[in-house]
């Protein structure tokens, strides 16, 4: 099991401004020597690990990149400036890919972990570099050099920040498709519709982030059971859990206070720094009660969490839940 997030993007540095040939032509030095300066270097591109990004999401729609040329140098000695360096923040565990050669170019691990893909070009000398004893006035001067240009392939472990947690038929599944799917903006992420148990969710245009099932835990999951242990490592950089209970219809039946104690001791067992997380209580399918009271005594019995009723089918309670979720995220 293993979730890539994955893109491709092509990268051109700036190019180096191209060195000047000019001579002094000043009132009081008629002949003078040789101004022309340099070309200022081009920008870089750079790519920097962030903690603040979880997914390759924007590179699917922005796919080229071009940092800004160096200027031209000028007479009187003027130097071009540098073009400013470009820099694009993937998600910490990124991995830089040369899509051309296969060649992996870096692993940023590190928050704040910068990787130069491509250099910017060098600017061309301006003519006041060729002064020599047997030329006092050359007309020589180089044209700067092209940014560095390359197709990469960015591919990313998908890692969630976010865990689903509640019995069978608890509604992890529906929550889950209702909330990474129903956005039309990224209906064509195949992570979203391929793979059941892991989605991005996108709340709004800058916040995404990824919640993931923590399947096969039920009893006995920690001895090894269902597929709970190749799925941990997904769930590494996990800040919260969503932990749902079932609306119970009938109270004869289900006791929620119950089912959460349970789950909580199997969690413990398979993997107590998961269960140390802050968690949310979220009680699902309330469209199907009739009695809201029944939610009000809900929320006293789970008043050591924040508390959300919501509704998969009907959407109710779905987006202030996200915005909680995203709260603890980002805390
Ligand atoms: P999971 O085992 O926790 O993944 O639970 P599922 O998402 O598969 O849901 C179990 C059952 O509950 C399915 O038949 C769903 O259609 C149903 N269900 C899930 N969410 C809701 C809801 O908000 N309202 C209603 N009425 N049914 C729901
Ligand atoms: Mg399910």
């Amino acid at each position: 099991m293993n979730f890539v997030d994955e893109a491709k993007i092509e990268v051109i540095a700036g190019n180096g401004g191209n060195g000047c040939c000019a001579f002094r032509r000043e009132k009081y030095n008629p002949k003078g020597g040789p101004s022309g300066g340099d070309g200022g270097k081009g920008g870089d591109i750079i790519i920097q690990a962030t903690e603040r990004a979880s997914t390759l999401l924007d590179f699917r729609y922005k796919k080229h990149y071009k940092a800004k040329s160096g200027t031209h140098g000028q007479g009187n000695d003027r130097y071009g400036a540098g073009g400013d360096d470009l820099i694009l923040k993937v998600p910490v565990g990124t991995t830089v890919i040369d899509d051309d050669t296969e060649e992996i170019l870096g692993d940023l691990i590190k928050d704040g972990e910068n990787l130069i893909v491509a250099q910017g070009g060098t600017g061309g000398w301006g003519n006041i570099h060729y002064v020599s004893s047997s030329n006092q006035a050359p007309r020589k001067c180089t044209a700067g050099e092209k940014g560095e240009a390359k197709n990469l392939r960015l591919e990313l472990k998908l890692l969630a920040q976010a865990g689903l947690l509640g019995l069978p038929n608890a509604g992890k599944s529906t929550l889950l498709s209702s909330v990474s799917a129903a956005k039309p903006k990224i209906a064509n992420y195949p992570f979203t519709t391929l793979i059941p148990n892991l989605g991005v969710v996108q709340i709004d245009g800058e916040r995404n982030f990824v919640m993931a099932d923590i399947p096969g835990l039920v009893e006995g999951a920690h001895q090894g059971k269902g597929l709970g242990h190749r799925f941990l490592k997904h769930l590494e950089r996990t800040k919260v859990l969503v932990h749902l209970i079932e609306y119970p219809l009938d109270p004869e039946f289900g006791d929620p206070g119950e089912d959460f104690i349970t789950l909580s001791r199997e969690l413990e067992k398979y993997d107590p720094n998961l269960a140390k997380l802050p968690r949310i209580v979220v009680l699902s399918k309330i469209d199907l009660c009739s009695k809201p009271a029944r939610i009000e005594e809900l929320r006293k019995q789970f008043e050591d969490y924040e508390f959300y009723p919501i509704s998969a089918v009907t959407q109710k309670g779905i987006k202030p839940l996200m915005e909680a979720v995203w709260r603890k995220i980002t805390r």
